[in-house]
């Protein structure tokens, strides 16, 4: 395609965005709260890779976890700018349904935050009565010390257990517990230091409209959310770009003040205490 030719539909789809009204919202940084890079990705998509769709789908930051942290390690040293590493209690994905009265998961997080430098532990899975068992109360009690945000994958009552455990502590809920808008208010409004990621759902902004339910929680809480992709599987991977994309495209429906908030000040602001290491 020659220059005469590209220069008109470049403006013609600049247009058609300003037409459609999304043409700030098209250019959203997304702050990405949920990304996994677990064993079985890091086989199929090297870091480099990896970092390459980040950088497509137009993200600031991505808060990463995997399964066996190692996927975690490698990807902030391909990209430190990108990734804000939060560490899990899982060496494996069969871990998720056991580690609640698995022993050897303390000692694993104990030498992990030895070595390293984290910004959040999670994500991990707890429900009901299972947050009180010793190892989540061990994990709690060392981001406590650390002063690491806990990423959780809970229902309510779950999440109500931990802050009992610390009541200090900044718990970001993941996929907003899959709870509807009216619980995840509730929970807003009795937890001040909760936040929560809206990975995996899309009834908050199906076809590109924010429901009345979730606009009103919105602007009642307009720091307490952040978007995310959650790739739970390696496959997922190949959506981050089209994720944020939808993102984009329902947060235009929302004022702009407001739609920055979730799509990137809130992650940013949450994670602010997280620094890269300088480069070496
Ligand atoms: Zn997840």
């Amino acid at each position: 395609m020659g220059a005469g030719l590209r220069w008109p539909v470049l403006g013609a789809a600049l247009a058609a965005c300003l037409l459609a009204g999304r043409a700030t919202a098209a250019e959203l940084p997304i702050f990405d709260a949920h990304v996994h890079y677990s064993h079985d990705a890091w086989d199929s998509l090297p870091p480099k890779d990896a970092v390459a769709i980040l950088r497509q789908a137009g993200l600031k930051r991505a808060v990463v976890s995997s399964s066996g942290d190692e996927g975690t390690q490698r990807l902030l040293a391909e990209a430190p700018d990108l990734v804000v590493p939060s560490l899990r209690p899982y060496r494996r994905r069969g871990d998720v349904g056991t580690w609640v009265r698995d022993d050897t998961v303390v000692a694993f997080l104990e030498q992990r935050l030895a070595q390293g430098r984290y910004a959040a532990i999670g994500e991990f899975h707890v429900y009901g009565a299972d947050a009180d068992l010793p190892v989540p109360r061990r994990l709690v009690a060392l981001a406590k010390q650390h002063q690491l945000i806990l990423h959780a994958h809970s229902d309510a009552d779950a999440i109500g257990r931990l802050f009992q455990q610390d009541p200090q502590a900044r718990i970001l809920w993941a996929h907003s517990g899959f709870e509807g808008p009216e619980p995840v208010r509730d929970m807003l409004r009795k937890h001040r230091n909760l936040w929560c990621d809206l990975a995996f759902r899309s009834d908050q902004g199906a076809a590109g409209k924010v429901p009345a339910e979730w606009r009103a929680v919105f602007t009642e809480f307009p720091d307490r959310f952040m978007v995310g992709t959650d790739t739970f599987t390696p496959e997922r991977w190949h959506y981050i770009v089209e994720h944020a994309r939808w993102s984009r495209a329902w947060l235009a429906d929302l004022p702009p003040a407001l739609a920055e908030r979730i799509a990137w000040r809130n992650g940013e602001a949450l994670f602010a205490g997280w620094v890269p290491a300088p480069p070496k």
